[in-house]
This record gives C-alpha cells, structure tokens and sequence, in this order.
C-alpha cells in the first residue's frame, strides 16, 4: 500500500529533490510514520534516514527551502537537524551499530536502510515511508510492525534480551509506549525486561525521568506503574512505591493495599488535570505511609504523622533521580503535607477551619481539592457519592468564606512597621505577638479581615503585654 497521503506536507518533495541531487536513498522513519498509521495526529518531529551523510542531506535540504534554515549539526553523533514551519526534521545516515556491555552508545558503521531498521527499538518503530522518486510512500516494513500496530503489541526487531541489554534505556521506552498507546508488551520482552531489569543502572537519572514523566502525562498512568512493578524495574527506580506493596494482616484486621490504591488515584487525577506536578503528587501522596505504619490493638492499623514523613521524603526522591529542587518541588511537598487536611474537614466545615486551610494552601487550594476528590477510591457507590458531595460542601464553602474574608493571599492588615510607630517599639519580639494575634483573630473569625477591626485589637494586644500608645 502506497502512503503518499502521509508526505503531503512540502518539505516531503525538498527532501526527496535534494537526496536525488546528492544521489542517495532517503527515507522517513520511527515516530512521525508510526502516529500516522495511529491517526494520532501530524507530528512535529520528523525522523530521516539518508543511505549516505545524514549532514550533507541536511544541507542540500536547508539550501533548497526558501527560508534556508540554519542546520544544526551533531557531529559526534553524525547527524542534522533544521527547522521548517513548525515542524522539527533530524537528519542521520544509515548506521549499523555495535554495543559494550558498559555503555549505551555503541560503536557505529555505516549501514544500509534495512541495518538501519535492524538497530530501532521497536517493531512499529522501525517502519520507514520511501522518499525516493521511484517508490515514493512505500511503506518498508521488515518485522511485520505494521501487525504489531494492528494488534496493539511492543515487540523488539531482534533478540529482546540483547536489545534491552545493549541499551536499557528501551526498558523503559517499551513500558513508556505501552502506556502512551494502551499496548501490550510481547511475553518474550517482557521476560527479557525483568532479566535485564539491574542494566537499568547505566542508565542516567534525567532519562528516567523523561521516561517516568511521559508515563505520568498518558491517560492511564497505572498501566505503566504496574509494569514497573511487574519487571522489578520499580524497585531501582521508586522503591518508595513498591514499599507501598501488600496488604498486612493482625488479628483480623487489615489496611488496603497503598501501592495499588495510590496507582487508582493516580489514574483519577489524570482524568481532571494536566499538570505534571498534581500528578507527581498523588504519585507520592502515600509514600509516608510505610516508614509510618503501625499496629495497635485500640485502633488498629494507623500512620500518623505519615503526611510530615511524606512530604520530607519527596525531597531526598526529587534529589536522588536529579529532578528539579525548585517551586515544583516545594508544590509537591505541599500537597502531600496537606494531603489530608480537606479529610479532616469534611465531617465538620467549619468558618474557622476552612479559612485555615486557604490560609495554608493559599493559590494551591483547588488543586489541593483535586488531589483529595481523586483520593476517593472506595467500591462502595454510597460512600462514593457521599464523600464526593462532602467535598462538594467544602469547595462551595472556600469560595463562601473566600468572598468574605479574603485570606487566600493573606496580607497583615496592619503592619510591623505600624505597630512600632503606635507604641514606640524597636524590632522586637512583641511586635510578632501581636501580628500572630490579629492573624489568629481573623482565622478564627473573632475579628473580621478588616483593618480598623485589626487596629482595635492591636491596641488591646498591646495594652495587655504592658506597651503604652505613643502620642
Ligand atoms: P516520541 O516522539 O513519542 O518520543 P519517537 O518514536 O519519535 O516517539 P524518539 O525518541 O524521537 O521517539 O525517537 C525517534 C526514533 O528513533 C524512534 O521511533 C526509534 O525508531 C528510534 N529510537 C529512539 N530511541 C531509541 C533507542 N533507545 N533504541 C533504538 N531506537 C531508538
């Protein structure tokens, strides 16, 4: 079958021209061929294999665009990449490769288009679309991936325990489009994953992370977390999460299993948000919960203080996988802080408690909410319904008490500096007495956000710690 209807696009014909010119075969290759057969849409990135210099076809291709984009050039890695519209064109020779048992990059040759295919990762990722004037959208196909597109499976071109071997980094690529593409993963593969699953060390930390990202952008992420689990490839990378594993049993009693609950979460924040970091954090939401868990005949199973040990926990995992330390972090930590905060107030909104919670979570406050809502895993459609309509009364009270009170971006309606002035202070420990009482005042609803109110109680706070007004 011809694909012609896939190169519409102009720079198809530049290309094919200017391979002519350069007298060697060209070929679009990987992503952009395997998310047209999907119909997932027009990718922007464009793989093209030259039989020949990659670079040399780059620049034939720049020279003959009107724009004349600038080429990027990658020497070490032999190959090109350029701009055009909106669209992303890597150029690369042909290349046979060859692999250390301590290194990802092999040793290169040059190769021909089916070599070429041979080193690709996957079957449906090894399909090529012909550039060449003679047979110009033929589809070249030598490991059947097409079948595999159809059939939904991730299999490797050749042996898989070798292919994972050379390169673990496709461990976690195979698991990564599984998830994207709801696959499976071919029975043989999967075993050479799990075989394999200690090369992953080779791997560097900001891949993984590439990868963990992608699989917490699809729309199931669990498919991808079981699989990590399954492999044992979850033990290297999150072991916070595989310590979540199991269900333990004391006289009678027992706690739900957190890692699967935890992936049931994951899965249900997917469904209201796009932000990675939401994500990340019903990810980690419960990782507390195993140093916390304990045992007692009153109460049972119990994991205080696991929402502290949780959030301080994000940091050493966000420092040891060299994710970034910076505000996304620090949101993370928040969330899983506060993580059961809306919890505790579902059974009794009050003013006071739910002006507390905008005043911690502050601009965080809806997302927040979304963690908790997802966190609602119950099989029971009662309790679902009512837990869901608590939290219902609770939004609708934060924007309640929000309108009135305005504590979201809480601002001291009355100064350090102004407190200094009314009873002749230098910096000092009084003056942040007195600020915390009027903010205490105005969380509990004693007094309202008000600046004359506050002024009245600074005066009375002040009285009361012995300080005279200035006149
Ligand atoms: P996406 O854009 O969703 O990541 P993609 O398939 O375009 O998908 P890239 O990482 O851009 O992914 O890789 C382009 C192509 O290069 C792949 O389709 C595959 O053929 C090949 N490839 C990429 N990484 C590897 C690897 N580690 N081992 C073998 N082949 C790979």
């Amino acid at each position: 079958m011809n694909h012609k209807q896939a190169l519409k696009h102009p720079i198809f014909e530049t290309i094919s021209k200017s391979a002519e010119e350069l007298n060697l075969d060209s070929y679009v290759i990987g992503g952009f061929v395997r998310d047209y057969l999907l119909e997932r849409g027009d990718a922007k990135d464009i793989d093209v294999v030259a039989v020949g210099s990659g670079i040399e076809l780059a620049q034939q291709v720049s020279k003959n665009l009107p724009t004349n984009p600038k080429v990027q050039v990658f020497k070490t890695y032999g190959t090109a990449m350029l701009r055009y519209d909106d669209i992303e064109i890597e150029f690369v020779g042909a290349r046979k490769e060859s692999y250390n048992e301590d290194s990802r990059n092999p040793i290169v040759e040059n190769g021909t288009l089916q070599d070429d295919q041979n080193r690709r990762d996957f079957t449906i990722n090894a399909l090529a679309l012909s550039l060449n004037t003679s047979n110009f959208g033929e589809l070249l196909d030598p490991f059947n991936g097409i079948e595999d597109l159809d059939k939904g499976i991730i299999r490797t071109p050749l042996d898989p325990d070798i292919t994972y071997s050379d390169d673990p980094l496709r461990m976690m690529r195979a698991i990564r489009f599984a998830t994207q593409l709801n696959f499976k993963i071919e029975e043989q593969s999967l075993k050479a994953i799990a075989d394999n699953k200690d090369r992953i060390k080779i791997i560097t930390k900001e891949r993984i992370v590439t990868e963990l990202n992608k699989i917490l952008e699809s729309d199931k992420p669990s498919i991808g977390f079981k699989l990590l689990e399954k492999t044992g490839l979850l033990d290297f990378i999150l072991p916070e999460l595989t310590a979540l594993k199991g269900i333990d049993e004391v006289e009678g009693q027992r706690h739900k299993d957190n890692f699967y609950h935890t992936l049931e979460v994951v899965d249900n924040i997917c469904e209201t948000t796009d932000n990675l970091w939401l994500r990340w954090a019903a990810l980690l939401h419960d990782i507390g919960k195993a140093p916390t868990k304990k045992f007692s005949k009153k109460v049972g199973w119990t994991f205080h203080g696991h929402e502290f040990v949780g959030s301080k926990m994000v940091y050493k995992l966000f420092k040891r996988l060299k994710m970034p330390l910076n505000d996304k972090m620090k949101f993370v930590q928040k969330m899983v802080l506060m993580s059961s905060r809306p919890i505790v107030l579902a059974s009794e909104v009050t003013d006071s408690a739910v002006r507390r919670l905008v005043f911690d979570a502050g601009n965080n406050v809806d997302d927040l909410m979304t963690l908790c809502e997802a966190d609602i895993t119950t099989k029971n459609p009662k309790k679902f319904k009512k837990y869901h309509n608590n939290f219902k009364v609770v939004r609708d009270k934060i924007v309640e008490v929000e309108e009135r009170d305005k504590v979201r971006n809480f601002q001291p309606p009355v100064s350090g500096e102004e407190i200094m002035k009314t009873f002749n202070l230098k910096p000092s420990r009084e003056i942040g007495l007195i600020k915390e009482a009027i903010k205490e005042a105005i969380l509990e609803g004693d007094i309202p956000n008000e600046r004359e109110a506050a002024l009245k109680l600074m005066i009375e706070k002040g009285k009361k710690l012995g300080l005279t007004v200035a006149v």
